[in-house]
């Protein structure tokens, strides 16, 4: 396998290794890690101190769109670096532009606002909605969002987070967001007061389990949106390019956001997120928004390359294509080891592991090379590279399956 070669010039060398693990105790414990130290990756490969390589479905966290090191990507870091790292926010650069211009002919916005990860985009789009309520309902600023939605991580995302566990976090919490539960019409509709502004969902609720917005609700909170006079905003840091197999997860649902958020895929690696918005929503004034790195030609050019790449014309159907595999091939191991439902769109797939742990299956594959998350107890999340293969989902499956025989040993034995 071509993805195997020279795994000996990957190894760390043990001084080195050692050094590193005197160096943890330096570094804030804000997640449990593995004693892992990946020091390189290609395509869909990461490779540890020992040289050991992994098949990588996680990829940065549904980040590395085209994969680890592409060579676009690579390309493009050197050449912008070589030529204009950072001139400044306050001031116009070809890269932000030509991304800006990109992303808009490719969907129904008209503006765009960049930023350096998802929440910070959310933060944006919050402060947009309420600039909105200001200037044109009346001061409503309330935004409504759902149970178990993930929209970040800084005080007004994790306010307008669902996750069970953000709930006691941080308190007092950012006013203003009312909670419902996904996919339900009437207690959203039943929320809406006249201080409403918005509404914001993403259409699959990825860190939830993978959770799609069925499509009826989706129309019915564009109508309920028109009847109340709310802007829809859709979240789409980890639904966009291309991961739910068109480029915007909105397209899926043929409805018309106000606003969208991006992050994740769009660097393909590298932090950048955006902030897009319809020319009569945008609303910000000189001095109401901005950020120090926001729209560095840099990130810029990295996301060109991704988008350049995604849009090539065989891509998204190809990424179709690896979908239908995965999940099918999902579906017969879940079959063959009586586990639960597979489903997500493109290539944001989970499978339901009924009664095992999903987080003990996570760390059996690793010892067989193959890396996965585990979004909740009984989820397996599949968020590879869109440029898979059917040789990597085999390997995959294979990996996995092992690491499902070796578990069910343990618990018979
Ligand atoms: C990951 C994620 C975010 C947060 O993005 P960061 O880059 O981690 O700040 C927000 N919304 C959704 C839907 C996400 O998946």
């Amino acid at each position: 396998m071509t993805t195997l070669k020279n795994t000996m010039n990957h190894k760390i060398p043990n001084g080195k290794i050692d050094a590193a693990m005197n160096m943890q105790q330096h570094l804030m414990p804000i997640t449990p890690r593995p004693e892992l130290y990946f020091h390189k990756g290609e395509g869909h490969y990461l490779y540890d101190q020992t040289g050991k390589a992994y098949l990588d479905l996680v990829q940065g966290w549904a980040v590395n769109t085209l994969g680890h090191s592409p060579e676009q990507i690579q390309k493009a870091l050197l050449e912008q670096s070589q030529q204009l790292i950072n001139p400044g926010p306050a001031f116009y650069n070809l890269p932000m532009l030509e991304l800006a211009h990109t992303l808009c002919q490719h969907s129904v916005f008209d503006q765009a606002f960049f930023a350096n990860s998802g929440a910070e985009a959310n933060e944006g789009a919050i402060k947009l909605a309420r600039k909105w309520g200001q200037k044109h309902k009346q001061g409503a600023y309330k935004i409504i969002t759902f149970e178990k939605g993930f929209h970040g991580r800084t005080l007004a995302t994790m306010s307008a987070t669902g996750k069970d566990s953000f709930a006691p976090l941080f308190e007092p919490k950012v006013n203003g967001f009312k909670k419902v539960p996904f996919n339900q019409l009437g207690a959203t509709e039943s929320a809406v007061d006249s201080n409403t502004a918005a509404i914001m969902l993403e259409l699959v609720q990825g860190e939830a389990g993978v959770i799609p917005a069925d499509p009826d609700f989706v129309q019915d909170l564009q109508a309920l949106c028109k009847k109340h006079n709310l802007l829809l905003i859709i979240d789409e840091v980890q639904t966009g390019i291309a991961r739910t197999g068109s480029l915007f997860s909105y397209q899926h649902y043929n409805i018309q956001p106000d606003i969208m958020t991006l992050g994740k895929g769009l660097g393909g690696g590298l932090p950048i997120s955006a902030l897009l918005v319809k020319k009569e929503i945008s609303c910000f004034e000189y001095g109401d928004q901005g950020g120090t790195f926001n729209g560095n030609p840099v990130m810029c050019a990295a996301a060109n390359a991704v988008l350049s790449t995604v849009l090539l014309p065989d891509f998204i159907p190809h990424l179709n294509t690896m979908s239908f595999y995965l999940k099918n091939s999902l579906e017969e191991l879940s079959t063959e080891f009586s586990l639960g439902d597979v489903r997500g769109k493109g290539l944001l797939v989970a499978l339901d592991t009924g009664s095992i742990s999903a987080a003990a299956i996570v760390e059996q594959a690793r010892e067989y090379g193959l890396l996965l998350n585990a979004p909740n107890l009984q989820t397996l999340r599949f968020m590879p590279a869109l440029t898979i293969t059917e040789l990597d989902i085999d390997t995959a499956i294979e990996r996995l399956r092992h690491a499902l025989a070796n578990l069910k040993t343990q618990r018979c034995g």
